[in-house]
């Protein structure tokens, strides 16, 4: 008799399961939302801690400050094409005025991480936990049709030509990222961004907390394709130089919200 029960409970707990999972699946699979990640957080006296160019000699910038001022760019990219677009920061409220302003008009929800450099714990799936997870937690919360992960690259602290720009993914990401890649490599990548040739790549991560990659083990978990963009590097002088014109940077960033929408269109 208990085992019977047993049994039951057992086939029943299952079903639910994966009732629970097809559900997971359908709402990324209809979801018209789009969560953007600003990489990094602003600190109140040193500033964004992203990466930077290292020096001003081919232009002068930083990922997080970037990110603040480009990523409405983006989002308008997306919501133009019928889509809605939530942006939102690991930390707080920038201090700096020009940024702040920046962050009111994209709209930044910030999480306000109480240690912005503190590993935290996946909401939604424990077993994950990373520094910046707080985002995703906030980006897992709004039901996303996909997570997007705004960085830039560096590889060196001087200047050094590299041509290895990839945006990042999840296994459930592939194709977002592989749709964002060509329509950077269509429009962007060695055509005005000088990249020797080489097209922009995409590299399947899922090795953990290495460069955010609980992140997108996470998102992987909830079934929603998620994207860290590293195409540019900031310590590439041609990198630098094209990115630090505002109007290039406002392509760049306009590029990266075509990819997203190609992609949701023909899903
Ligand atoms: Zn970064």
């Amino acid at each position: 008799m208990n085992k019977i029960f047993l049994t039951l409970l057992a086939g029943l707990s299952l079903m639910l399961g994966s009732c629970y999972q097809l559900q997971m699946q359908r709402q990324a699979r209809t979801s018209n939302v789009v969560v953007l990640d600003i990489g990094h957080y602003y600190h109140p006296e040193r500033g964004g801690q992203g990466a930077r160019t290292p020096d001003t000699r081919y232009g002068h910038i930083e990922e997080t400050d970037f990110w603040y001022r480009y990523a409405i760019y983006v989002k308008q990219e997306i919501e133009a094409a019928g889509y809605q677009c939530l942006i939102c920061n690991r930390g707080g409220m920038p201090n700096n005025a020009k940024l702040a302003a920046a962050a009111r008009r994209a709209g930044v929800h910030h999480v306000n991480s109480e240690v912005p450099t503190g590993v935290y714990r996946s909401k939604h799936h424990p077993e994950y936990m990373a520094v910046g997870m707080n985002s995703t937690n906030y980006a897992l919360d709004q039901k996303p049709a996909a997570v997007v992960y705004l960085h830039h690259n560096s590889n060196s602290h001087n200047w050094l030509v590299c041509n290895k720009g990839a945006f990042y993914c999840n296994k459930r990401g592939v194709k977002l990222a592989g749709t964002m890649a060509k329509v950077m490599n269509t429009e962007l990548v060695n055509h005005g961004l000088p990249n020797n040739d080489v097209p922009c790549g995409i590299v399947v991560r899922d090795d953990g907390r290495k460069g955010g990659g609980d992140w997108l083990n996470a998102c992987n978990a909830s079934y929603v394709p998620a994207v860290i963009t590293e195409v540019a590097y900031l310590s590439n002088p041609e990198h630098a130089q094209f990115l630090s014109k505002h109007e290039n940077a406002v392509k760049y960033a306009k590029t990266i919200g075509k990819g997203v929408v190609t992609y949701l269109r023909g899903r």
